[in-house]
């Protein structure tokens, strides 16, 4: 019974938890090839479950600063939805601030 803009405020207060990444940060995150190294080490996607053994040495995957591994249309959903690494609430940018 949630209703976007109606009177659902109340109970949850998890204000500041779910922040999407920044788009910039989405797009650029790292590819790679699945190899022998990330099944030994990310047997399967922590989002879906499903078994890296199976693109192995085909379809590129992401790889997040923190080193997890993860599909990339699984990571590119669930960034959308919040800024943390799933496994260790690595936190990703929500606003642009490469200055440096
Ligand atoms: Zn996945
Ligand atoms: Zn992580």
């Amino acid at each position: 019974m949630l209703e976007p803009g109606g009177a659902v405020g109340v109970r949850g207060g998890g204000v500041g938890g779910m922040i999407p990444a920044i788009k910039s940060s989405i797009d650029g995150l790292e590819q790679v090839t699945v190899d022998i190294t990330i099944i030994t080490h990310s047997p399967s996607c922590s989002i879906c479950l499903e078994d890296f053994a199976a693109y192995y040495q085909q379809e590129p995957i992401t790889r997040l600063p923190c080193g997890h591994h993860y599909h990339v249309h699984c990571i590119v959903q669930w960034l959308e939805f919040s800024h943390l690494c799933p496994l260790c609430r690595y936190q990703m940018p929500t606003k642009d601030d490469q200055s440096n």
